[in-house]
């Protein structure tokens, strides 16, 4: 069984940054009491607070990739994203270990040293 590494945070334009676990956990317990003092699904206030911090800038923690996939991610972050794919990261679909900078999710590419981009990392066997 292999395990993939937490990725390191990828560079982002001033102004712009990662939430904190900390940060995350004080948000989502702050969204899941408004939801259940109005009867809303929790994790339809986890996007909600998560797509309005994307839009100021204010992203979320990269999940830890899965197993036996190419684990470069990439954080849509530019304002010519669509607002539902802001701050949603995105995990290379190529082969782990694959040649080359560039990687794809199918929906977006990128290259290592992009703003936004985490690079692979090797799996640890
Ligand atoms: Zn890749």
């Amino acid at each position: 069984m292999s395990t993939n590494p937490t990725p390191d945070l990828p560079r982002l334009p001033d102004g712009m940054r990662i939430l904190t676990h900390e940060e995350m956990r004080r948000v989502r317990d702050a969204a899941h009491d408004v939801a259940r003092r109005h009867g809303v699904f929790t994790p339809v206030a986890d996007e909600i607070s998560y797509d309005a911090l994307a839009v100021a800038g204010i992203f979320i923690q990269p999940y830890t990739p899965g197993p036996d996939e190419c684990t470069a991610m990439y954080l849509p972050h530019t304002d010519d994203v669509t607002a539902d794919m802001r701050g949603v990261w995105q995990q290379c679909a190529d082969e782990p270990d694959h040649d080359g900078a560039d990687h794809d999710s199918g929906e977006f590419g990128w290259r290592d040293g992009d703003m936004g981009a985490v690079p692979a990392r090797p799996v640890e066997a």
